[in-house]
């Protein structure tokens, strides 16, 4: 058994679409699975595709082999995060166990080896960033923190639908807050030459895991962790044909965008009446 590193990229360009060296790319995650020293890259990749498609029933079946707790832990972050299944046009980067590394794209046949993407928006999420936010039995925290004289820390992780248009998946160390920090969506203004962007409020909250970890008496609560953010609105945009019908996005007044006022060209020679 040796550590492999898996890390997973979708295609923001072209999903379902062999993957070309003009597309964007988003890290999806990382981890390290435990496989055989003489695993190859296809076949670490191959095993990632079926961890990550299969349904959870039937993960450890006689096809794909026993699963590991860390491989494990990745699929459940995989999912509580919500990131779409793997397909056609989406690259895997697999590290072996001396640290070199293959990149590989999904095609529909099989994995094809690519030289490494320069178009990558966002690094892939670590599974260690969420490990502490899901790790422990509940019994055993409570035993834990009645031995220690300590106090209970509440550690969730939440889907905020902010006002800014973002959905943010944050893991915390307390309740959901608020307002929060996300993007520069809302406008903002200029303190002492800085700028400083509006907060978004939220607006609906999802509670995707929660449990309860022992802390020292008074200890600090840790800063909350963005793990993923995507749009809760479509983009705005312009028809490239200048035809009718442009899309201002949902929340037009709230995320910035353009409103869309219809005008009443008139071509020269018309009468304005
Ligand atoms: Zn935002």
């Amino acid at each position: 058994m040796s550590s492999h590193r898996i890390s997973l990229y979708h295609n923001l360009t072209s999903p379902f679409v062999p993957y070309s060296d003009s597309d964007w790319l988003t890290g999806a995650i990382t981890f390290r699975p435990l496989l055989s020293a003489h695993t190859s890259p296809d076949a670490a990749a191959d095993w990632a595709f079926n961890a990550f498609n299969t349904d959870r029933l039937h993960l450890a079946s006689p096809h794909t082999g026993p699963v590991d707790a860390e491989s494990l832990l990745a699929i459940k972050v995989y999912r509580l995060v919500r990131l779409p299944s793997l397909a056609v046009g989406d690259v895997a980067a697999v590290a072996g166990p001396v640290g070199e590394i293959n990149w590989l794209a999904c095609d529909l046949d099989g994995w094809r080896p690519i030289t490494r993407p320069h178009r990558i928006d966002g690094e892939p999420l670590d599974v260690d960033v969420v490990r502490p936010f899901l790790r422990g039995r509940l019994s055993a925290d409570l035993e834990a923190a009645g031995e220690a004289g300590g106090e209970m820390h509440r550690l969730c992780v939440f889907e905020l639908f902010l006002s800014c248009g973002h959905i943010a998946t944050v893991a915390r160390d307390g309740w959901y807050p608020v307002s929060v920090a996300c993007c520069d969506r809302l406008g903002g203004i200029v303190s002492r030459g800085d700028y400083i962007p509006f907060a978004s409020e939220v607006e609906g909250i999802n509670l995707l895991s929660e449990r309860y970890g022992p802390r020292p008496g008074g200890a600090r609560r840790k800063p909350g962790v963005l793990l993923r953010r995507r749009p809760r609105t479509d983009d705005p945009y312009t028809r490239a044909d200048g035809g009718a019908c442009p899309s201002a996005g949902r929340f037009p007044a709230r995320v910035g965008a353009p409103r869309y006022i219809p005008v009443r060209l008139i071509a020269e020679g018309d009468s304005a009446s």
